[in-house]
């Protein structure tokens, strides 16, 4: 039996990029070394400029820096606030690239019933 990809049943057109407002995005190294690739800055330059510590009980995170946003109120600094998408996407963070982990998304679920029930297509319930 081969293994079968299952259907996205998310449509992140649909959606204001909710997973991007996330306060902490974490950051690798090899997440650094691709964005300072993608901008030709160094190492450091890169993480100074798109990134920040956060003291989590586990230790010390690396995260994306953010910006101010209408709709969620904080979200990452790559994403265009007019357009709702990510403006780095060929050299996004693994953990954006792994996002949401499966065929479905829980905040999509969540504004397609939201909708529905409003009756408003452009809903944005905040989670
Ligand atoms: S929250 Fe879900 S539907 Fe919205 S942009 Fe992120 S992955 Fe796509
Ligand atoms: S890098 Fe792109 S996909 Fe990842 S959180 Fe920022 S805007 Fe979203």
């Amino acid at each position: 039996m081969s293994p079968t990809t299952p259907r996205i049943q998310y449509d992140c057109s649909k959606c204001p990029g909710y997973c991007c407002s996330y306060p902490r995005i974490e950051v690798k190294d090899a997440d650094v070394r691709r964005l300072a690739k993608h901008y030709a800055l160094s190492f450091e330059q890169a993480e100074r400029k798109f990134t920040r510590w956060y003291k989590s009980d586990e230790g010390p995170e690396r995260i994306l820096r953010h910006q101010k946003d209408e709709t969620y109120g904080s979200i990452c600094r790559f994403f265009d606030t007019t357009a709702r998408r990510c403006t780095i996407y060929a050299a996004r963070p693994a953990v954006c690239r792994q996002y949401p982990n499966g065929a479905k998304c829980g905040y999509y679920e969540f504004i397609k019933f939201e909708r529905k029930h409003q009756g408003d297509p452009d809903f944005v319930p905040l989670a």
